[in-house]
């Protein structure tokens, strides 16, 4: 993924805005439109060639406090919160039962009108919970166990409940879906915050034990039996943790992908009861899944033998509880923020009600939601001119593979066959999701919430054993984000992407490659990282390297990797630069993709005192600006498998000798790297 930071919304814009978004925001009828290189948003007292990423957006930084409401505050986080704010306003029509509504609007419309019905919400408190609860209490052995999750997942939530399933593409057929097991049931964002021994991570498992007792004395436990259960949580969550991967490591296909018989499975894990399980799911007949982690399903099924039935019973309710809170009444919410937000990430507020209805609408009927943002907001003139940019940068590559230097024929021969096989998603689907089978009601909001959830795990389950839909959307329409999916090999850029700055059809040029051409040729390098690198061009899980140019990848990616990994995230901890290779390697690689094709456009006159070619580097350095606060910076060093924002502009250019002599550096300047020291690996 091009930008993979959960934007949780809020436009600011000074003191009043950061101290109380909800009462600063309004509904937008049409998105504000910002320029895509914006000279304000430079610090030019800062010297290019010391540091490119404060010389582009240090103006950015100074206008762009961190709204209370935010963890992380940036470009893309401030233009998917317009996009929200643009999204009340149409939700907000589309609830006017009185108005004329199409039978879209009315989904969508009566979806939000039930979740913004506070007092109703504030009324039930937690009785929605309570016939799961009620069921749960009644499970007795542990076929009803292996039945009341299946349930759970199919109407709640898959994951947090002991382990996730789902269906996927068969990485080893790509043209065909499969059942699969995922791993789950931590609490924590991270297997490392159980395992870590820092003061932080320390503290932060206390947080959770506090968290744990909190939100279950709101449910009426006692403050012993509270009290107890979080010391249950904590030691079974331990334990799930120690045996599942780290994120290095699940960034090996190969470390996720095992392909097995129920009947393995049921070897593996012979104390859960599966038959029932995948009876309780609706697939009975599924012969063969990708259980991701085996280690873990083994792990999983040795506590459950360990361990007494009333102990799993006390830990999904927890964990029931704890998944389900943030749909509850506002105690409940407030807990789920306090710890989720505040504690986790240091945001100060929560989000304003209007902005988690947006948020949960775009989940639960998202393309329903994207059909109508679409409408207003993506013309067919706009998707014309955004293809032609996407041919331009594989037309890039293509030649760039032709030249490449480090590569054998053979191996050359299946690059361009991958590049070429690759498909381009562009703004929407061409077929929208029908959503007419839900049943939606303006006054039930838990009960739509469940009943849309359902429908998505139907839709998900239903595909297994069948071929892949060559059309199907993982995003939503008005999703600022990207995507390369590697089984797929398929780009996807929604619509809440191509929007200014991002995209600004008003712009000249140069910054339009900078930025959105960059984006491209990212997403495309992504099919040739140290991930994608490994699937073929049907989406197979394969292996068409020869050995010498597989070892030559690895030698110029580890060039990226340890240039990363020397760069600080936050305090005393480094970015992970093996983590975070896929994001460098792509990020690299569109950078120069986007750069070729913006060089073969017509040579322009400066503009704001700046070349055509510095406009294509700060057009790209502005995507990135940011505001980040300190827990999250620490959150996403752990987590995030992208470097930090100024790593992503600084990380880059240097390894650019265009960008020295765009800007006049001179050698030793920290923006420049001797040529020997140069990384390049596409
Ligand atoms: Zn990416």
């Amino acid at each position: 993924m091009r930008r993979l930071f959960v934007l949780a919304l809020s436009l600011c814009c000074g003191a009043l805005a950061a101290d109380n978004p909800s009462s600063a925001e309004t509904p937008l009828s049409t998105l504000p439109y910002t320029a895509g290189l914006e000279p304000r948003f430079m610090d030019r007292s800062v010297d290019p060639c010391v540091d490119f990423y404060a010389f582009s957006c240090g103006g950015w930084q100074k206008l762009n406090p961190i709204p209370s409401d935010q963890s992380f505050w940036s470009v893309y986080g401030k233009l998917q919160n317009e996009i929200g704010r643009h999204l009340w306003g149409l939700l907000q029509t589309a609830a006017d039962p009185s108005a004329a509504r199409s039978p879209v609007q009315a989904r969508i419309g009566d979806y939000f009108a039930a979740c913004m019905d506070e007092p109703r919400i504030e009324a039930l408190g937690s009785k929605p919970l309570e016939p799961v609860l009620a069921a749960l209490a009644k499970v007795k052995d542990r076929k009803s166990l292996a039945a009341w999750l299946a349930e759970q997942h199919l109407a709640a939530t898959t994951g947090e409940l002991l382990f996730g399933f789902g269906s996927e593409q068969d990485a080893s057929d790509a043209t065909q879906f499969i059942a699969a097991v995922y791993t789950g049931g931590l609490g924590l964002p991270d297997r490392d915050d159980y395992l870590d021994q820092d003061p932080r991570s320390k503290e932060l498992r206390e947080k959770y034990r506090a968290h744990v007792i909190t939100l279950l004395q709101l449910l009426g436990d006692d403050p012993k039996s509270a009290t107890s259960t979080a010391v249950l949580v904590m030691d079974i969550e331990t334990a799930l943790a120690w045996a599942s991967l780290t994120r290095v490591e699940r960034r090996d296909p190969y470390n996720v992908f095992h392909r097995m018989r129920v009947a393995e499975l049921e070897k593996l894990a012979p104390s859960f009861d599966w038959k029932t399980y995948l009876v309780g799911q609706g697939v009975p007949r599924t012969e063969v899944l990708n259980v991701s982690q085996p280690k873990f399903v083994q792990a999983l099924g040795a506590e459950l033998k360990k361990r007494p039935l009333a102990d799993w019973k006390r830990y999904l309710r927890w964990h029931l509880v704890n998944s389900q809170a943030q749909y509850l009444s506002r105690a409940f919410a407030a807990e789920d923020f306090a710890f989720n937000g505040k504690a986790i990430r240091g945001t100060e507020m929560q989000a304003p009600r209007w902005k988690r209805c947006v948020r949960w609408v775009n989940r639960d009927l998202g393309e329903a939601l994207g059909q109508v943002f679409v409408e207003k907001n993506f013309s067919p003139e706009l998707k014309r001119k955004t293809l032609e940019m996407v041919l331009l940068i594989e037309n890039e590559m293509e030649s760039d593979l032709h030249t490449l230097s480090w590569m054998s024929p053979q191996t050359r021969g299946r690059a361009l066959e991958k590049l070429a096989a690759m498909a381009n998603k562009i703004g929407y689907p061409d077929r929208w999701r029908d959503y007419s089978s839900i049943d939606l009601s303006r006054d039930d909001f838990h009960g739509n919430v469940a009943r849309s959830v359902r429908f998505e795990s139907a839709r998900e389950l239903a595909r297994i054993g069948k071929p892949i839909d060559r059309g199907e959307w993982g995003m939503t329409p008005s999703t600022v984000n990207a995507e390369y999916n590697p089984t797929m090999n398929d780009m996807n850029f929604p619509a809440g992407i191509l929007q200014p700055p991002l995209y600004d059809p008003k712009m000249d040029a140069a910054p339009n490659y900078g930025n959105t051409g960059v984006t491209i040729g990212h997403e495309l390098t992504h099919g040739f990282d140290d991930e994608g690198r490994q699937f073929d061009a049907r989406g197979n899980l394969e292996d068409w390297w020869t050995k010498e140019d597989a070892a030559e990848f690895r030698r110029r990616a580890s060039c990226i990797s340890d240039q990363y990994s020397s760069y600080i995230a936050v305090d005393d901890v480094h970015v992970n630069g093996k983590l975070t290779l896929g994001e460098d390697v792509a990020d690299l690689g569109g950078l120069i993709l986007a750069w070729k094709a913006a060089t073969s456009n017509e040579r322009l006159a400066p503009v704001d005192g700046l070349t055509p070619d510095q406009r294509f580097f700060v057009g790209n350095a502005q995507w990135a600006c940011s505001n980040v606060r300190p827990e999250t910076e620490r959150l996403l060093a752990r987590t995030n498998p992208h470097s930090p924002p100024r790593y992503r502009v600084n990380g880059l250019v240097v390894n650019m000798p265009e960008f020295s002599a765009a800007f006049g550096c001179k050698p030793g300047q920290p923006m420049t790297k001797p040529p020997d020291k140069i990384c390049r690996v596409w």
